[in-house]
C-alpha cells in the first residue's frame, strides 16, 4: 500500500488526509503545532493515525508521496529534508485533483479572491448548477471530493497552494490582480510571487479559459514572459476589448465568443471601482459557464456582501460604519478609500507588512477628515498623514471599543467611519476577522 504524508493539520492537510484514506493508502498525518479541536475529531473520525507537537522523521520520510499544507514554508526543515530525498511533494489541491472530474473555476490574485470566487459561487447556484465552494474558503477542496460529489468546483487558490501543483488543470482560470504582498516567501521578487501566481495558467488547453485584469502591469508584463494555451478574456476599465469585459457609460459589456451582454453598474450589488473588476471576472467566468445573462444580471445584483469586506455595520445618527478588516494591504485600503462618496474618519493601523503609504496620499487628502490609528506602533501612519489631516485629527487607540469611541467623537452625520487598516491585525488582535468583530460588536454598543 502506498504511503502518503501529510504535513499540517489545518483544513487543507485533514481534508488531504480523508481523502487519502478515503482512496486506500497508507495515511500518516504530521503537524509540527498544536492541531485545533475540531480537526483532531476528524482525524480521529476517520481513524487517521497522526502526530502533533513535532515531526518524527522515521514516520515521514518512508513516505511515497508527502501533500504539503500550504502554510508550511519550502524552506522547513522537514521539506528540505524530503526534497534531499527525492521524495514528491505536492499540495493539497493537486492531490484532490486527481480524484476529481468536475469542471473547475479557480481563482488566485493579490486582492479579491475571495469575493470573486464567492460572486461566481453565487453565479452557478442562481443558474441551478451543482458546485462546490472551497479552496481557502470554507471547507476544503480534498474534503468535499473525498465525501461529496459536484459538476462544479469553484476554488479559492493562493499562491503558497499553487508552489506545490503540477498536473492540476482548471477549466477556468483567473488572475484577479498582482500587487507585491507575502513577498517574504518569494525572496522579495515581484517576478517570483507574479510566476508562482501564473502556475495556474501552465497547464490549460486552448478550449480553457484566462480571465485576467489587463489594467494591471504585473499581470501584462508577466503575459509578455510566457505562453498561455487558452481563450484569453481580459476585464478592463480602460479600454474596448474585442473579447472580454470593459466599461462603456454606465455599463459593462461583456463580450464572449460572438455574444455581447451589458451590466448596467447601478445593478451591482457590490460598489467600489474593484468590485466592478471582480463582478467583470466573475461575469466573464459565468458567460463561459453557459448561463445566461438574465441570469448573471440578477445574480450579481441579489449577491449580499461578505463579512469584514467593505461590509456595512451600522448606521448611527446618520454615520454609517463600515467594516473592512480584511483590507491588509495598502492595496485593498486603497480601493475602500476611492469607493467612498462621504467624508470618511479612517480607521488604520496594525502590523505594517512594508507599507508605502504615500501612494494614499491622495485619497486621504481628499476624503479623509480624520485618521484614528489602531495599533501598537503608529510611526509610520503619523509621519504619513499627520501633515494631511493635520495633528488635532489623528489618535492612537489600543483596542477596537477605543477606536470605534474615538471615531465617533470625529464623526459628524453624513460621514463614513471606515476600518480599512492596510495592515495585518496580529499586534493587537488573534486576526482580521477577530479585529471585524471586535469592531462591529464596538459599533453595536455605541
Ligand atoms: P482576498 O481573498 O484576495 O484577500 P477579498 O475579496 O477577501 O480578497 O478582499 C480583500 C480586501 O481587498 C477587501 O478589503 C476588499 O475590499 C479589497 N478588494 C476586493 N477586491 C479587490 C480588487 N479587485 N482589487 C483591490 N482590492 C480589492
Amino acid at each position: 500500500m502506498a504511503r502518503i504524508v501529510v504535513l499540517g493539520g489545518a483544513e487543507s492537510g485533514v481534508g488531504a488526509a480523508v481523502l487519502a484514506k478515503v482512496k486506500g493508502f497508507d495515511v500518516f498525518l504530521s503537524d509540527n503545532g498544536k492541531i485545533k479541536d475540531e480537526y483532531l475529531k476528524t482525524l480521529q473520525e476517520w481513524d487517521i493515525p497522526f502526530e502533533q507537537g513535532g515531526h518524527t522523521p522515521e514516520r515521514i520520510l518512508n513516505a511515497d508521496e508527502v501533500v504539503k499544507s500550504p502554510g508550511i514554508p519550502g524552506t522547513a526543515p522537514m521539506v528540505k529534508a524530503l526534497r534531499e530525498q527525492g521524495t514528491h511533494i505536492i499540495s493539497e489541491i493537486e492531490f484532490a485533483a486527481r480524484y476529481d472530474s468536475a469542471k473547475k473555476i479557480c481563482v488566485t490574485g493579490s486582492n479579491g479572491k475571495t469575493t470573486t470566487t464567492s460572486l461566481i459561487y453565487h453565479l452557478l447556484r442562481e443558474a441551478g448548477l451543482d458546485a462546490g465552494l472551497g479552496g481557502n474558503i470554507g471547507k476544503s477542496y480534498a474534503l468535499q471530493v473525498a465525501t461529496e460529489k459536484h459538476d462544479y468546483y469553484v476554488l479559492e487558490i493562493s499562491s503558497f497552494q499553487l508552489d506545490d501543483a503540477y498536473d492540476f488543470r482548471p477549466d477556468i482560470a483567473i488572475i484577479t490582480n498582482i500587487t507585491p504582498d507575502h513577498l517574504d516567501r518569494y525572496d522579495h521578487k515581484v517576478e517570483n510571487y507574479a510566476r508562482a501566481k501564473f502556475r495556474i495558467t501552465r497547464n490549460l488547453r486552448p478550449e480553457d479559459c484566462f480571465i485576467f485584469d489587463s489594467d494591471d502591469a504585473i499581470t501584462i508584463a508577466q503575459l509578455g514572459e510566457i505562453v498561455v494555451k487558452a481563450k484569453m478574456l481580459p476585464f478592463t476599465q480602460e479600454k474596448e476589448v474585442a473579447q472580454g469585459a470593459f466599461l462603456r457609460d454606465d455599463r459593462i459589456i461583456v463580450r464572449y465568443e460572438d455574444e455581447q451582454t451589458e451590466i448596467f453598474l447601478q445593478d451591482l450589488a457590490l460598489g467600489g471601482k474593484h468590485n466592478i473588476y471582480n463582478s467583470m471576472a466573475a461575469a466573464l467566468a459565468a458567460k463561459a459557464t453557459g448561463i445566461s445573462d438574465e441570469v448573471i444580471r440578477a445574480s450579481l445584483k441579489s449577491f449580499s456582501p461578505i463579512e469584514h469586506r467593505l461590509e456595512p455595520v451600522l448606521s448611527i445618527r446618520d454615520v454609517l460604519y463600515i467594516n473592512d478588516s480584511k483590507a491588509t494591504n495598502i492595496d485593498s485600503a486603497w480601493y475602500a478609500l476611492e469607493c467612498q462618496t462621504r467624508p470618511v474618519v479612517w480607521i488604520v493601523g496594525g502590523t505594517d507588512k512594508g507599507n508605502d503609504y504615500s501612494v494614499l496620499d491622495k485619497l486621504v487628502r481628499e476624503k479623509v477628515k480624520a485618521i484614528v490609528c489602531l495599533g501598537v506602533d503608529n510611526t509610520k501612519i503619523h509621519a504619513a498623514f499627520e501633515e494631511i489631516v493635520g495633528a488635532d485629527n489623528i489618535v492612537d487607540t489600543l483596542s477596537a471599543e477605543e477606536a470605534v469611541r474615538a471615531s465617533a467623537a470625529f464623526a459628524a452625520p453624513g460621514d463614513v467611519v471606515l476600518l480599512s487598516p492596510c495592515c495585518a491585525s496580529f499586534d493587537l488582535f488573534k486576526n482580521y476577522e477577530d479585529r471585524g468583530c471586535q469592531f462591529k460588536e464596538a459599533v453595536r454598543h455605541l
